[in-house]
């Protein structure tokens, strides 16, 4: 089933950004979705989503680069049509104490998960206006609701997101783009590989359902915010998080 709708995802090679591509892909809609450097998974999840529909395509592009970034958006409107949906999901993090954050981690960090933000809805926000439609998901964390400890950098970019999320929501309204955000607890995914087992215990205890969340539940709310069953919701932070935060 083709609904002719593209739904461009960056990230998509793994963790939420391949769960989500794959969510879309299975309600008919055509995928672009970028990754940076892990063809081995992008491949896996390519190859996945062709079992559904022939319609999705991965092209490697860092989102920190904004020409690669314009030329990437442009290359994937002629061959699926223009970009319905945005789902800004790549991003990265480190757990570090603030004192020992380098220039380097910092600008990483906020490039990779603000920069990137800004040079994707950039690229696609164009053609969303001149059609007078489109849905852009940004995906923040709980972290940047409340902030984390040992993560300074990570926290301010998830803050950053929300920020970018309302104040753009409130632009593009009369145009009828829809712009919300998922912020998601703690989720199983590569993110959190680094993780001791005593710690992943100590979050599933402090999370009142008892456990971690999979990447497909936070797809499935990523793909509730685009579809036509959120038309009234715009500028909202909605939290995936088993109730860690409310
Ligand atoms: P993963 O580490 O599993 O996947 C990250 C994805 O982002 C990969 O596809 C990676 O590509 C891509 N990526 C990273 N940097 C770049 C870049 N510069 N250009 C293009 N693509 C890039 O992460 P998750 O799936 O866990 O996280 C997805 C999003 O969800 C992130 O924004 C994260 O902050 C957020 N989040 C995650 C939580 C969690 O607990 N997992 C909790 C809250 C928020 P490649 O495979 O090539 O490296």
């Amino acid at each position: 089933m083709d609904n002719q709708k593209h739904c461009l995802i960056t990230g998509g090679s793994r963790g939420i950004g391949a769960a989500t591509a794959y969510r879309f892909a299975k309600e008919g809609y055509r995928i672009t979705f970028f990754y940076r450097s892990d063809s081995e998974s992008a491949q896996y999840t390519l190859e996945r989503i062709r079992k559904i529909t022939s319609y999705c395509q991965a092209l490697k592009v860092d989102v920190r680069d904004y020409d690669s970034v314009q030329e990437a958006v442009r290359y994937a409107e002629e061959e699926f049509g223009p970009v319905d949906v945005l789902v800004s999901n790549a991003g990265i993090s480190k757990i570090k104490l603030f004192t020992e954050t380098t220039k380097e981690d910092w600008d990483s960090i906020q490039d990779t998960n603000i920069g990137g933000l800004y040079n994707l809805s950039q690229a696609v926000l164009h053609s969303m206006i001149k059609r007078h439609e489109g849905s852009i998901i940004t995906i923040s964390s709980m972290w940047g609701v409340t902030g984390a400890s040992c993560e300074v950098a990570y926290s301010t970019s998830k803050a950053a997101i929300i920020g970018f999320t309302k104040a753009l929501a409130l632009e593009l309204g009369p145009s009828n783009i829809r712009v919300n955000c998922v912020a998601p607890g703690v989720i199983d995914t590569e993110m959190n590989a680094s993780l001791d087992d005593e710690t992943r215990d100590s979050l599933s205890e402090n999370t009142p359902l008892c456990r971690i969340g999979t990447p497909e539940e936070v797809a499935d709310a990523v793909y509730f915010l685009a579809s036509d069953n959120a038309s009234f919701i715009t500028g909202q932070v909605l939290g995936v998080n088993g109730g860690y935060i409310t």
